[in-house]
């Protein structure tokens, strides 16, 4: 059978395909002359499936695209500390390149924006990294996203430098309130390496898959980063990502994205999947025109905003019944789905509320997938409440979800007849 989604993104592309509007990247001339047709859509699952359609292996610079990664790579050389001592998390309502700094701490506002790039360039391997060191950190740590060795573009390096007037005053200015304390002009040339690294848009959809899955590259299986760290990265995509276009792109797409001026699009969308797409025409924010359409649509079609309502916490309690066995009336819970805050707090309420008269209590969570920290923690109050009380409790759970639990004085059997009798 033919793939249904490699069919869908198919479609979309042929699409977008006859909207020509925007420009490719002006100001680096070797990003001018790029093929302004390349059209491609990739969407990368968090178990490591692929789908892709037109031109996802054809290669193009990352640019902006390496941001939120090289942010995540000094945090995770850094820590949380000193980085954000040295670039803040707010919106910057302004475009990407936009000459300002926080009025009374000169410290730019986001990672998203150049400012806060070249700082955080500055900030990657250890406080006395060589220049050299941190352009191999930054090319090995991206690699480890995208699953694979990528390379760098020196033509698109040296045609990015001779033209790097703006990043260069972004950097003196930095320079010059203290929050770079090294040659500026390095710190340009480390940050203008690291737009340069050469990926397909199947790279940049594992890059954000691998950001969807907690920071373990879906086929390498190699935590890149912590899991702390990629809420943190992603919550700053989600805010920051798009810039100046960051408050429509949140409430129309409502995906944690990342835009370059090479023509690449990501958006990762946590616990589900990493989306990619490249076309090198841009909009006036310098993101791709075409790509921003696609995004839009594949938001709405595929319901991947990520304010989209999950299903209601009540349907974490499959039946609430009291059951007749050898052993007297018994009440059986029996749970299901992935169980967090609002679910366990419905499972509790029930109890309470109930007013349960039986002897025997038994939570059934055979078909239950995951149940967080929290949720853990009252249910396992809930049933201590109910032994203080004097009853039984018995949780059916023959795959050990609670194997690593305290569950006290509550009995953990395989099935439902092992509680009831
Ligand atoms: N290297 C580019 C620059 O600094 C990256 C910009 C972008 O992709 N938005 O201008």
């Amino acid at each position: 059978m033919r793939s249904i989604v490699t069919d869908y993104l198919a479609d979309a592309l042929f699409r977008v395909e006859p909207d020509t509007s925007g420009q490719t990247a002006q100001y680096i001339p070797e990003l001018a002359g790029a093929n302004p047709e390349s059209l491609a859509a990739v969407v990368a699952t968090i178990d490591g499936e692929v789908y892709g359609s037109g031109d996802s292996d054809v290669e193009f610079t990352i640019q902006s695209i390496s941001k939120p990664f090289v942010y995540a790579l000094a945090l995770a050389d850094r820590g949380f500390d000193a980085v954000l001592d040295k670039v803040g998390v707010e919106p910057s309502g302004e475009a990407f390149n936009e000459v300002s700094l926080e009025h009374d701490t000169g410290r730019p506002l986001n990672p998203m924006i150049n400012a806060g790039a070249l700082t955080v360039q500055s900030l990657i391997g250890s406080w006395n990294s060589e220049p050299e060191d941190r352009g191999e950190r930054v090319r090995q740590g991206l690699s480890a996203f995208a699953g694979r060795e990528l390379t760098i573009d020196e033509r698109v390096y040296s045609s990015e430098m001779e033209t790097a007037h703006r990043n260069l005053a972004i950097a003196h200015m930095l320079r010059s309130r203290d929050v770079l304390t090294e040659d500026p002009r390095k710190v340009v040339a480390g940050y203008v390496r690291q737009c340069a690294v050469v990926v397909t848009t199947r790279d940049l959809a594992m890059m954000a898959a691998t950001l969807a899955n907690r920071g373990v590259n879906p086929l390498t299986n190699e935590q890149v980063v912590s899991g702390e760290i990629v809420r943190h990265v992603l919550s700053v995509m989600f805010t920051c990502g798009m810039y100046d276009a960051a408050g429509d792109w949140a409430t129309q797409v409502g995906i944690p994205a990342k835009s370059g001026v090479g023509g690449g699009l990501i958006g990762a969308l946590p616990g589900q999947v990493g989306i990619a797409t490249f076309s090198p025409r841009l909009d006036e924010h310098g993101h791709s025109v075409r790509g921003v359409s696609l995004f839009e649509r594949f938001s709405s079609d595929m319901g991947l905003h990520v304010m989209e309502i999950p299903s209601a916490a009540s349907s974490v309690v499959r039946s609430n019944r009291v059951h007749d066995g050898e052993r007297g009336p018994t009440r059986v819970l029996r749970l299901q789905g992935g169980i967090r805050f609002a679910g366990a707090e419905r499972i509790v309420r029930d109890i309470e509320e109930s007013g349960i008269d039986e002897a025997r209590v038994v939570f059934d969570v055979a078909l239950v997938f995951s149940l967080d920290a929290v949720a853990l923690r009252l249910i396992l109050e809930g049933s201590r409440r109910l032994i203080d009380e004097g009853r039984e409790v018995y949780f059916v759970d023959p795959d050990g979800i609670l194997a690593r639990a305290d569950v006290g004085d509550a009995v953990i059997v395989e099935e439902l007849e092992d509680a009831v009798g």
